[in-house]
């Protein structure tokens, strides 16, 4: 088997074994980055020289008879991560060349765990976005169909791991943005519960939400990814204090009892058929393995596009009012005095969703219209969160599509944000109630990947990803590879 298609598992033994060393599975990887991402455009920066260093050092801890599961594997970082050295973009012109003073906590660990950072991956600027179309750095291409999208605002990431460009990736989930492209190119990944990782030097987009959590082909290599990356930080104050589960420890248990609920909202309306029949053949298969379903009903879920299209906003319009051109950031030319340095820096350095965002949430945090838009979209999410805590005890895993389509063509939506915002209307329900949230790959529709999503209760992450990896056990629906890479 080729060395870019190999699990996490298998290139771990390989490197211990002395097989392969982790300097020519990098080698490999960034000439595969060489020769395919002209195509996709998944990486805003590629990382050469830190690269071989870095499978320099795995090479010589694995030598030396330290390494862990993730010494040596070559990984990307979406670009909303900061790292010292390497610039951090956020998909923006505003941060175009951003050096940050330090690493985020997620890339730190998964440097003390022995990766090594391929590059920085592309995704919609400040992570708005269901297509990667709202890039300061370009569109991404679906490397099942150059002619669409990947999904977004996690893209860059998505598509660089179908194509076999990195092992697997970093992302950011904020309304769907792991799950959504996870879907749309047939690749695994996970949206943790809120607090499981830290948010530390992830530039926030709204803070209530975001989530960061691993992408890559298999639900195995997701719960090593996730064991690198989970756990308590003290410079988050939002951060879990609480213990980490032994994810790859408990991939073994077979599913037989497993209660799974087949939300009957995200059945219906707005589904296409193709999605739907797919989503079906993956919970038939569950039944197979000896799960037991249920329907279940999500009331309130219904609300929560328009709730995060309020919530989203403004904590987008707080957290984006640090970058005026005066501290970092992008600065205009020759301002006449402070208000021209503001208006301009911004005007120049944000681009139109973004802006768009900023509005619509200074709008609703405005005197006289708290009560009306961001209290009531509050209320809303403590309604879907109850409707999540009563569904919990009828089942144990909620299942049902990622996304209601398979990828669009570039340009489709791109003048239309009501349609693009329904791409995460089964994702968004979940990063309001503040769950675990996972896509992986069920039978594709017309040559096209489907995402079957997985919600799990607070901090069931170890169940999630092992209901996911006994169905990839059964199934080959996650090892379709996009032609050409
Ligand atoms: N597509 C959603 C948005 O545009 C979600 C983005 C995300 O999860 N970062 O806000």
């Amino acid at each position: 088997m080729e060395l870019h298609e190999q699990s996490i598992a298998q290139l771990s033994r390989r490197l211990g074994a002395g097989e392969v060393s982790s300097t020519e599975l990098t080698t490999h990887m960034l000439e595969r980055i060489r020769a395919h991402d002209a195509a996709l455009n998944c990486f805003i920066t590629v990382t050469e020289e830190t690269a071989l260093a870095q499978a320099k050092t795995a090479d010589e801890r694995i030598a030396a008879g330290q390494a862990g599961p993730l010494t040596g594997v070559p990984i990307a970082h979406k670009d909303i991560f900061c790292t010292l050295d390497v610039r951090t973009s956020c998909g923006s012109r505003m941060l175009e060349n951003f050096m940050s003073p330090y690493d985020a906590t997620v890339v730190g660990k998964l440097q003390q765990a022995g990766t090594v950072m391929l590059g920085k991956t592309n995704m919609d600027e400040f992570a708005m976005g269901s297509s990667n179309e709202t890039s300061y750095f370009g569109p991404v291409r679906n490397p099942w169909d150059t002619g669409t999208v990947p999904g977004g605002s996690s893209g860059g990431s998505a598509a660089a791991v179908a194509a076999r460009l990195c092992v697997a990736a970093t992302g950011t989930d904020t309304g769907g943005s792991i799950r959504q492209p996870a879907a749309l190119t047939g690749i695994t990944g996970l949206k943790p519960t809120y607090g499981r990782c830290s948010r530390w030097g992830m530039v926030a987009f709204a803070s209530s939400l975001d989530q960061a959590g691993p992408m890559a082909r298999s639900a195995e290599d997701v719960a090593f990814m996730l064991a690198g990356i989970a756990g308590f930080d003290e410079r988050d104050s939002t951060s879990a204090q609480r213990p980490v589960d032994d994810y790859a420890g408990a991939l073994g248990n077979d599913i037989r009892g497993v209660r799974i609920g087949v939300v009957r909202e995200f059945m219906g309306d707005g589904l296409d058929a193709g999605v739907g029949a797919s989503v079906l053949a993956a919970v038939e298969e569950l039944k197979r393995l000896g799960a037991e379903m249920v329907e279940i009903s999500l009331p309130n879920a219904g609300l929560s596009v328009p709730a995060y299209y309020v919530v989203a906003p403004a904590e987008c319009s707080s957290n984006l009012a640090r970058f005026d051109g005066v501290r970092y950031g992008h600065r205009c030319e020759d301002p006449k005095d402070l208000e021209d340095l503001y208006k301009r820096s911004r005007s120049e350095g944000f681009g139109a969703e973004v802006k768009r965002r900023i509005m619509i949430g200074t709008y609703a945090l405005s005197a006289g219209y708290y009560d009306a838009y961001y209290l009531k979209a509050q209320k809303v999410r403590q309604l879907i969160a109850d409707d999540f805590r009563q569904a919990f005890e009828k089942c144990d895993v909620i299942v049902g599509p990622t996304a209601p389509g398979t990828a669009f063509r570039l340009g489709e939506k791109a003048d239309d944000p009501v349609s693009m915002y329904l791409q995460d209307i089964y994702t968004i329900a979940v990063n309001l109630a503040g769950l675990p949230g996972m896509s992986i790959p069920a039978p594709a529709s017309d040559g096209m990947p489907v995402g079957l999503q997985l919600i799990g209760s607070y901090f069931d992450e170890a169940r999630l990803l092992n209901v996911a990896h006994q169905l990839q056990l059964a199934t080959d629906w996650h090892r379709q590879r996009p032609a050409g890479f």
